[in-house]
C-alpha cells in the first residue's frame, strides 16, 4: 500500500527507517521520500532521472525546508539478499569520507524495500560522458583532471587508509564548476579492516602492510593510468569487441600508446609508469602530483564548461 507508513522498528546504528510515497498531484505525480530516522521527519521531492549504475537509480532531489538540490542513490534491497553487507560498506566508506574532490555524503536511510543515499549533486554527470563526447582531450585539461583525481586519491590511500578499487571515467563525476568528485564506493576497501582480517598477530605483519603500502592502493594507481591514457588517447587501453579477450590484455600488460598520438614524452612516461604489471613500480598519488607531467606543464586554474564538448581555448 503506497500511502501507508512501513510498520517495521527501526534498527539501531547505521540503518535508520524511511518510508516513501506515491504523490497523486500534478500531470506526473509528486514521488517524496521521507526519511523519518532523525528527530524530525525529513522530505525530499524527487526531481530528474540522473542516471543508472550496476546497483542503483539515481534522481535529483530536493530537501523540503532548505530547498537544498541533491543526488539520492536508491538502491533495492532485494538484489543484494546473497551479499547483505556490501551495500552497507559502501555507505560506512563513503559517510565516513570528506575531501574536495569526494563526492560529499549527506545522508542515509532505508525502507523494507529500498536503500537511499544522499548525495552532492554533481551535475554534469562523469568524465565518461564528456570523454565519450570529445576524444582525447587536450594535455591541460588532462593535467587539471589528474591533479584533482590524485588529490582526491592522495586524501582517500592516505588519510583514510581506503582503497577505491573501482576508479573509471564514469565514477569520476563532474560538477557545476567543472570539479572532479570522486564517488561510487560501492566496491571501496578500508585497508585496516582489511589488514585485521587477513593477519592474526601484528608480530608478523610485513613492512609494506605496516607503510600501508602494499598491493591495495597500487591497484588504485593502474587504474589512473587507464583513466589518464583514455582521456589522452580518446580510448581505454584494453579495450577489445569480447570481455575474454580485455582480461587477457589487462593480464599481460598488453597495450600502446598509437603512433600518431602526439602525446608529450613526460604523459608517455607516466602513463607507462603507472600501467605496469608490478604494483610496487607503480607511482602513488603522491608521486604523481610531483611528476612532470604535473609540475613542467601548464595546468588551467579552473576550466570552462566548454571543456565537456569541444576543446577550450587556452591562452
Ligand atoms: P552504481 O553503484 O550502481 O554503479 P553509481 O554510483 O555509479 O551507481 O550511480 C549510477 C548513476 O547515477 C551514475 O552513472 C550517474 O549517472 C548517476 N549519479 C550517481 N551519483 C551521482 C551524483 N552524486 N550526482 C549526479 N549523478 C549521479
Amino acid at each position: 500500500e503506497n500511502n501507508s507508513i512501513l510498520k517495521s522498528t527501526p534498527k539501531p546504528g547505521l540503518f535508520r527507517l524511511a518510508w516513501t510515497r506515491e504523490g497523486i498531484e500534478g500531470e506526473n505525480g509528486i514521488y517524496e521520500i521521507v526519511d523519518l530516522s532523525g528527530s524530525c521527519e525529513v522530505k525530499y521531492f524527487r526531481g530528474r532521472y540522473l542516471g543508472k549504475g550496476g546497483y542503483a537509480k539515481c534522481y535529483e532531489v530536493t530537501q523540503d525546508i532548505s530547498n537544498k538540490v541533491l543526488a539520492c542513490k536508491i538502491v533495492r534491497k532485494n538484489l543484494h539478499l546473497r551479499e547483505p553487507y556490501q551495500e552497507n560498506r559502501e555507505v560506512m566508506i563513503h559517510q565516513s569520507v570528506k575531501h574536495p574532490y569526494v563526492v560529499d555524503f549527506h545522508s542515509y536511510f532505508e525502507d523494507d524495500r529500498f536503500m537511499y543515499i544522499i548525495l552532492e549533486l554533481c551535475e554534469k554527470q562523469s568524465l565518461l560522458q564528456l570523454s565519450n563526447k570529445r576524444g582525447a582531450v587536450t594535455e591541460p585539461e588532462a593535467r587539471y583532471f589528474l591533479r584533482q583525481i590524485c588529490e582526491g586519491v592522495m586524501y582517500l590511500h592516505e588519510d583514510e587508509n581506503v582503497i577505491h578499487q573501482d576508479l573509471k571515467l564514469g565514477n569520476i563525476f563532474i560538477t557545476s564548476g567543472m570539479n572532479l568528485k570522486i564517488g561510487d564506493f560501492g566496491l571501496a576497501m578500508e585497508l585496516d579492516r582489511f589488514e585485521c582480517k587477513q593477519v592474526g598477530t601484528p608480530n608478523y605483519i610485513a613492512p609494506e602492510v605496516v607503510k600501508r603500502t602494499g598491493h591495495g592502493i597500487k591497484a588504485d594507481m593502474w587504474s589512473i593510468g587507464c583513466i589518464l591514457y583514455t582521456l589522452l588517447i580518446g580510448k581505454p587501453p584494453f579495450e577489445t569487441g569480447s570481455l575474454k579477450q580485455t582480461l587477457t590484455k589487462i593480464k599481460a600488460c598488453d597495450f600502446e600508446i598509437p603512433k600518431g598520438s602526439n602525446l608529450s614524452p613526460e604523459a608517455t612516461r607516466l602513463i607507462l609508469q603507472l600501467i605496469q604489471l608490478d604494483p610496487s613500480k607503480r607511482p602513488t598519488a603522491r608521486e604523481i602530483l610531483m611528476d612532470d607531467f604535473i609540475t613542467q606543464g601548464f595546468i588551467p586554474d579552473s576550466l570552462p564548461a566548454l571543456s565537456l564538448t569541444e576543446a577550450p581555448p587556452f591562452p
